[in-house]
């Protein structure tokens, strides 16, 4: 294990093109369920894909809205870990060499301090109007309730998170493949790699430049990597992104 770490510290250094795609292993240690973890108590019987859904919000929107409520409430009592402040820290000391892409809602990277980063999914903390809102909509705040809705029309507001079905905000995922497609490196870090588009960065990184899996379980990105690096984000993404190490 040291020797590949040392291997994958010397890629990260000759890196002039970093990549980080991260999902919700990297949350994980900051006391965040990952979506596989994530149904106990009340939401046990649940899948994440009977929820997240604009089909499940349409058919009780007060179900949905309870369970992102208890998803925002749980992220606002955790903090940024070792392995998002490495991730921040590094790209502090190296500005203009790291593009971070995250599938996590959670913001703990940006709280983290990391700039820029590219949210593909969204986050937890914005809420957005289920129909293009229409002019009563703009004209006063939404009506309190679960959900608040425009008390005129009806409109209900959602969580501005990407559903699943839903296409990911164009922009942010043009700018995450672009850096994929030109990048020298990119680690994977914390993610199944079962959800696409987000997946599909790692075999576009793949194709140029090399990919390397930081995953404690196999994950379905192994095949396209040059290297895998068993353990959690919180070990090593601060082994891997140390001051120290640096080019
Ligand atoms: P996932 O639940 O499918 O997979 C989580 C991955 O993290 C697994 O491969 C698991 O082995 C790994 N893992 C667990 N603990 C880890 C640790 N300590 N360090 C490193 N890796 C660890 O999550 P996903 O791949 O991100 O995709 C599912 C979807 O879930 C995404 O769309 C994402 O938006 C959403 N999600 C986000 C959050 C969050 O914002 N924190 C939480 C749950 C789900």
């Amino acid at each position: 294990m040291d020797q590949a770490l040392a291997r994958v510290r010397g890629w990260i250094r000759a890196a002039d093109r970093l990549v980080v795609l991260t999902g919700a292993g990297v949350s994980a240690e900051s006391g965040v369920p990952t979506f596989r973890d994530a149904q106990t108590g009340l939401w046990a019987r649940l899948r994440p894909e009977e929820l997240a859904t604009e089909e499940a919000f349409r058919a009780d929107p007060p179900m949905v809205w309870d369970w992102y409520a208890m998803r925002r409430a749980m992220v606002a009592q955790v903090q940024p870990n070792a392995g998002h402040q490495a991730l921040a820290a590094w790209a502090q000391r190296h500005p203009g060499r790291l593009t971070l892409v995250t599938q996590n809602v959670d913001g703990l990277h940006q709280r983290a301090g990391s700039p820029g980063v590219l949210a593909l999914h969204g986050t937890l903390d914005q809420d957005r109007w289920l129909e293009p809102p229409r002019a009563c909509c703009h004209a006063q705040p939404p009506q309190a309730g679960r959900p608040p809705r425009c008390a005129t029309c009806g409109n209900l507001r959602r969580p501005a998170v990407v559903w699943f079905g839903e296409a990911l905000p164009p922009g942010v995922l043009a700018a995450a493949d672009e850096a994929a497609r030109r990048c020298d490196l990119m680690l994977v870090a914390g993610t199944s790699g079962v959800v696409w588009p987000a997946a599909g960065l790692a075999h576009a990184a793949a194709a140029r430049g090399r990919v390397v899996v930081l995953n404690p379980e196999p994950t379905e990105l192994d095949a396209v990597a040059q290297a895998v690096l068993r353990g959690t984000a919180a070990h090593l993404l601060p082994a891997l992104l140390a001051e120290g190490d640096d080019a």
